[in-house]
């Protein structure tokens, strides 16, 4: 049995990222209000992009709208990134199923730890003689 038939394995990841935001809660509806990406300056990003909220954003600085402006606070996103392995085909294969993880491009089938199995799929038409997500051993 192969350790692990995947190249160039990664394990799984979680980073952490920390994204600024001017928050304006709305005086009229609780709960409501505006939130603006900004950068460290206070400057929001992305605004001209979209007329809309361009449109909001001058709405709540320039007091026009009925809000109460928070300032900025700051939101932690959680990054997971799944673990994942260069299948014999090169492409990269991400591993998130506890069984089944088909390669894209060849249809190879990984369990969660980069073992080459038989899928659902391929066990039915062998007539299902052994458990699916059995390590698929190319030699026996
Ligand atoms: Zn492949």
């Amino acid at each position: 049995m192969n350790v692990n038939d995947l190249k160039e394995y990664q394990k799984k990841e979680r980073t952490y990222e920390i994204h600024l935001f001017r928050r304006f809660d709305s005086n009229t509806t609780p709960g409501a209000g505006f939130s603006f990406e900004v950068d460290q300056d206070g400057v929001a990003i992305g605004i001209d992009a979209n007329e809309a909220r361009l449109a909001n954003w001058r709405g709540c600085i320039s007091g026009e709208f009925d809000v109460t402006d928070q300032g900025v606070v700051e939101e932690e996103w959680i990054i997971d990134v799944p673990a994942s392995g260069v299948c014999s085909c090169g492409e990269r294969v991400e591993l998130t199923d506890g069984l089944e993880n088909y390669c894209s491009k060849c249809g190879t089938c990984y369990n969660l730890s980069g073992q080459k199995v038989l899928g659902r799929a391929a066990w039915e038409r062998a007539g299902g003689s052994s458990l699916a997500g059995e390590v698929w051993d190319e030699e026996a």
